[in-house]
């Protein structure tokens, strides 16, 4: 099948490699030129763990394509993907002016007799679907175009790929949603979706509102999932428990699950955050009030400055002249997005209270560079993050942070100390490491 791929970020680019990869002909559209020479030039322009290896297939054997222009991306293509941004606009509610004004291009562009699916594959707000088709449709009304509804369909396909496991999650995904009342497309979106659908997970069909509401339902109780259990880590701290003994002793309950049960420094990336925020916005306008939602984005807000204090007050609240090192800015491991990520909000903090920051991350020291400049020290590697550093802080949990060289932190830090915001090692080997070490939900390893 002939495939247009609308925006070529982080959903876009493994959207159109992974199309491509079956055997689609796929060209990708970006008004990012910069980004567009470096894919047309073979080389990708994220991280993400598989997807460089079956990009460069792809694009070698010519079923991958980049273009700046819309009229040329989308001429061939039966399927247009619209995988557009929708950051949070000023109130919290979705930015739909990407979408809406690609959307009214298409219409533009749409030929007699070249039936075409338009497909919203970004987070959007329940109606969307129908804004697209109402500006498509004007369009071709105002070109005179005769029985322009025939000439399209729109459908609400949201994509529920994770950053770090992204080409997994597409490749082989939990369910697809189609969100659709046209026969036509249904057909023609379960062909393109059978290969990846071989071991029986679920296509799912449904009204396209259903579809909508269903990416923002779903990301809103995984960030509820996760704000719960930090809320747990607060109570254990205050009531001698600890988190992970509770976590285990929950995850076990097959009606809860072990997933997204892990307390940490809160909830970032380009997703949950203003998934949340969105959904809470559109019930505001439906004139409820998810009270849940409201209270997870606080719990969000407060979990990413909760290693602070007890930062203060291990340096009698004087960080001036003290050197902090920090491993991991990017959101989580394996990806180098640092959308929303908990280390940024640490890095502003520290370095106002007057600290030095010398940070080391796999694979998101450049994204941060671009973004902050020269605030803080980027370290050529995770030790090296640590020479003349007052303690250690861990905001990503990259599993090569995992199980360090402890003699090695302890012979570079002036004194054993480790903030670790993602509970990365067990109490007792920290005490009999001789450690002072301050965890998530976790009594305080103190030094001897
Ligand atoms: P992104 O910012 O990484 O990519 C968006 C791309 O669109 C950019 O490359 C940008 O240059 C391009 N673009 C902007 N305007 C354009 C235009 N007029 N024409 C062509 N290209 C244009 O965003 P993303 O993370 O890929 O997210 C896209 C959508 O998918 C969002 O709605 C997001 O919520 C949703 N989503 C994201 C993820 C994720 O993990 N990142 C997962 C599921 C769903």
């Amino acid at each position: 099948m002939n495939i247009s791929v609308i925006g070529t970020g982080y959903v876009g680019l493994v959207t159109g490699t992974c199309f491509a990869e079956t055997g689609n002909m796929v060209t990708c559209v970006d008004i990012d030129e910069k980004k567009v020479k470096k894919l047309s030039s073979g080389k990708v322009t994220i991280y993400e763990p598989g997807l460089e290896k079956i990009f460069e297939r792809n694009e070698k054997e010519g079923r991958l394509k980049f273009t700046t222009s819309l009229e040329e991306g989308i001429k061939d293509a039966r399927i247009v993907f619209l995988a557009l941004p929708t950051p949070p606009g000023e109130d919290g509610s979705a930015d739909l002016s990407y979408v809406l004004g690609v959307s009214k291009n298409i219409g533009t562009l749409l030929q007699k007799g070249d039936y075409k699916i338009i497909i919203d594959k970004s987070t959007v707000p329940v109606g969307t679907a129908d804004k697209v088709h109402d500006n498509i449709l004007s369009k071709l009304r105002a070109r005179n175009i005769s029985n322009p509804e025939e000439l399209f369909d729109v459908v609400s396909n949201p994509e529920f790929l994770r950053e770090g496991v992204a080409v997994e999650d597409f490749m082989k995904p939990n369910r697809v949603i189609i969100g659709t009342s046209s026969e036509r497309a249904k057909k023609l979106l379960g062909e393109l979706y059978a290969p990846f659908v071989r071991q029986g997970n679920p296509v799912i069909y449904m009204d396209e509102r259903s579809a909508e509401l269903t990416k923002y339902a779903a990301n809103s109780f995984l960030a509820t999932k996760i704000s719960f259990m930090n809320e747990i880590s607060q109570l254990c701290e205050r009531l001698g428990a600890d988190v992970d003994m509770v976590r285990r002793g929950m995850g076990s309950d097959e009606r809860i699950g072990k997933r997204f049960l892990f307390p940490g420094i809160g909830y970032g990336g380009s997703c949950f955050p203003k998934d949340v925020q969105a959904l809470a916005n559109s019930a505001k306008q439906a004139d409820y009030e998810f009270k849940i939602l409201e209270a997870v984005m606080k719990v969000n807000e407060n979990q990413k400055k909760h290693l602070l204090p007890k930062i203060y007050s291990y340096f009698n609240n004087n960080l001036k002249g003290k050197r902090i090192a920090l491993w991991g800015l990017a959101f989580k491991p394996n990806t180098d997005d640092i959308r929303e990520a908990p280390a940024l909000k640490l890095i502003k903090e520290l370095t106002a209270a007057g600290a030095t920051i010398s940070a080391y991350d796999p694979e998101a020291m450049a994204n941060v560079k671009r973004e902050i400049g020269d605030k803080i020290i980027y370290a050529g590697n995770q030790y090296q993050a640590l020479e003349e550093a007052d303690a250690l802080l861990i905001a990503t949990e990259w599993s090569e942070f995992r199980t360090p060289d402890f003699i090695k932190i302890k012979s570079l830090l002036k004194k054993p100390v480790i903030f670790d915001g993602r509970n990365l090692f067990e109490l007792y080997q920290m005490e009999e490491r001789g450690f002072y070490y301050v965890s998530i939900g976790r009594k305080t390893v103190e030094l001897k």
